[in-house]
């Protein structure tokens, strides 16, 4: 196929996509499959439970903790498990996190090539583009023409690394910790932090 072919998408396509999901859902709830509660109550768990925050908390305690940080390099899994975050943070896709740190010299950057692979509990839900196959696709091919189209330029010296998520391990990204937040506490830290950070689309703003 070519690639033409393959990315024929319509601007409105988001659209089409949440109808789709709506017709979908309704006709679950009509054959009795899920309940009108279903679809909201998971949208509620990952709003207050699993999300950014969480990724956000780990990243400031990396941050502020070398040793904390080894260990969530080596194991990542285990090491958020010391952190008081909500119950089932193992669970809910979470069960294999692996996390890859920016250097001066390397920025990472995570993707699922073959769908939509993502650290549910310390991300939340992915965004839209980050599912849609020009992304994925583009972003295996040219990482460095589509950062810079997210605004983020990295120098030719510095080396892109992709990591590509799978149903079995998930990765996340431990962005830079940015000059001038010497004197911030671990929670200051925590609030610099955004998905797209932890993403590796984009860099952390003191
Ligand atoms: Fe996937």
């Amino acid at each position: 196929m070519s690639d033409k072919k393959t990315f024929k998408y319509t601007a409105d396509r988001e659209i089409y996509s949440a109808a789709k999901v709506r017709a979908l859902e309704a006709l679950l709830i009509e054959k009795g499959i899920i309940s009108d509660k279903t679809v909201d109550k998971v949208l509620s768990f990952f709003e207050t439970e699993m999300g950014p925050f969480n990724g956000a908390k780990i990243v400031a305690r990396a941050w502020i903790d070398a040793d904390f940080k080894k260990r969530l390099l080596k194991d990542a899994t285990a090491a958020i498990a010391e952190l008081k975050l909500p119950a089932g943070m193992a669970g809910a896709e979470g069960e294999h996190i692996k996390v890859a740190e920016n250097t001066p010299k390397v920025h990472n950057v995570i993707i699922c090539t073959l769908c939509s692979c993502y650290p549910w509990p310390t991300l939340g839900l992915p965004p839209y583009w980050f599912k849609d196959p020009t992304f994925r696709a583009r972003m295996a091919r040219e990482p460095r023409a589509v950062l810079k189209e997210f605004g983020v330029n990295i120098p030719a010296d510095v080396e892109i690394k992709l990591w590509d998520s799978s149903a079995q391990i998930r990765w996340m990204v431990l962005p830079e910790r940015p000059a001038g937040t010497e004197g911030m506490s671990e929670k200051q830290l925590a609030a610099l932090l955004t998905p797209e950070a932890m993403m590796g689309v984009a860099k952390v703003a003191a």
